[in-house]
């Protein structure tokens, strides 16, 4: 496994980087217990880098995995909140410490920021966040976005130490910018000392055919020192941790056989669609539809928004 600096945090990170969105409730719905076997084997492969977010609800997954886990290498766990408040990400915060049982969040960030507006918006979470750092209770701040505006607009602030923006071979997902622009950023952002954290390499599933490429696409990119990739079985980490440590000689991944599915008791709120980062639903006859499925990521966003519960990717 190759490990890197991340930006200038001082942190080392495995190149693989598991992300734990799909072993959660929004997306394979491992209990605690599975997950944490199935993120325990990853870390024991030498994958020392974890992505997760309050959102993802993982937090007691990760708990079980790092609970006697031995090893000279540091794990560096990565978690996000959408708190904009001083309160809010205070909250944010104690939940991830205790839900994750460390004393300090090697890296704290904002999640889905769109542009210096978002940023401006969410200053007051920010700021409880440097505070954390200068009281060594995270290491690292950084922030998530599907947006160019979100990388272009975090690289020029010296304070935010790590970026994690969506990038693939086919651009699918990435907001604001064609996928050309966003290398531009992410080029940009690493130049001026940013950590880069590649996210959906996979287009949520819908590149699984074209999987050793699209992982090599982003692995050959020197701007880009981590790539998360959403793992759910035992047999997943091992191939992915066989592919980056250079075997080329292994079989593709099974399809991804996932789909959004919309229940009849949908009211019609629109909160899916305004969760949505990438415009793929929209209200139809006053339910909710998926009307760009070629955009959509399977992240799960629209299914946490739901009041009723009634939509989930299955
Ligand atoms: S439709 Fe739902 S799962 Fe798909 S990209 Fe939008 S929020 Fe994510
Ligand atoms: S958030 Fe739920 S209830 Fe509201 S429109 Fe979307 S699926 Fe329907």
């Amino acid at each position: 496994m190759e490990y890197r600096e991340l930006g200038h945090t001082g942190l080392e990170i495995s190149r693989l980087c598991f992300g734990a969105l799909t072993i959660g409730p929004l997306q394979r719905g491992l209990s605690p217990q599975q997950g944490s076997e199935v993120l325990r084997r990853a870390l024991e492969l030498g994958v020392n880098f974890i992505d997760t977010a309050e959102l993802y609800q993982t937090y007691d997954h990760i708990r079980l995995a790092l609970q006697g886990f031995q090893s000279q290498r540091s794990v560096v766990v990565t978690t996000k909140s959408y708190a904009y408040t001083k309160e809010g990400m205070l909250r944010s915060l104690e939940e991830a410490l205790a839900g994750l049982g460390l004393d300090c969040i090697p890296i704290f960030m904002l999640h889905e920021q769109e542009s210096s507006h978002t940023l401006r918006g969410h200053w007051p979470a920010l700021e409880v966040l440097w505070e954390a750092k200068k009281a060594g209770v995270v290491k690292a701040v950084g922030i998530s976005t599907h947006h160019v505006g979100g990388v272009l607009a975090a690289s020029t602030i010296p304070e935010i130490d790590v970026i994690s923006p969506l990038i693939n071979s086919t651009g699918i997902g990435i907001q604001g910018g064609s996928k050309g622009e966003m290398l531009a950023a992410i080029i940009q952002a690493h130049k001026v000392g940013k950590g880069i954290v590649a996210m959906k390499p996979l287009g949520g599933g819908h590149l699984l055919a074209d999987w050793a490429s699209s992982l090599d696409y982003l692995l050959m990119r020197p701007a880009i020192d981590s790539i998360a990739v959403g793992m759910k079985a035992i047999s997943e980490v091992e191939h992915n941790v066989a592919f980056f440590e250079g075997r080329r000689d292994l079989p593709a991944p099974e399809p991804a056989t996932r789909r959004l599915h919309i229940d009849d008791w949908c009211i019609g709120c629109g909160a899916c669609v305004n969760a949505c980062p990438n415009g793929a639903l929209a209200l139809q006859d006053g339910k909710a539809k998926v009307v760009f499925p070629e955009e959509c990521v399977f992240c799960g966003y629209c299914g946490a928004s739901c009041p009723e519960f009634a939509i989930k990717v299955i």
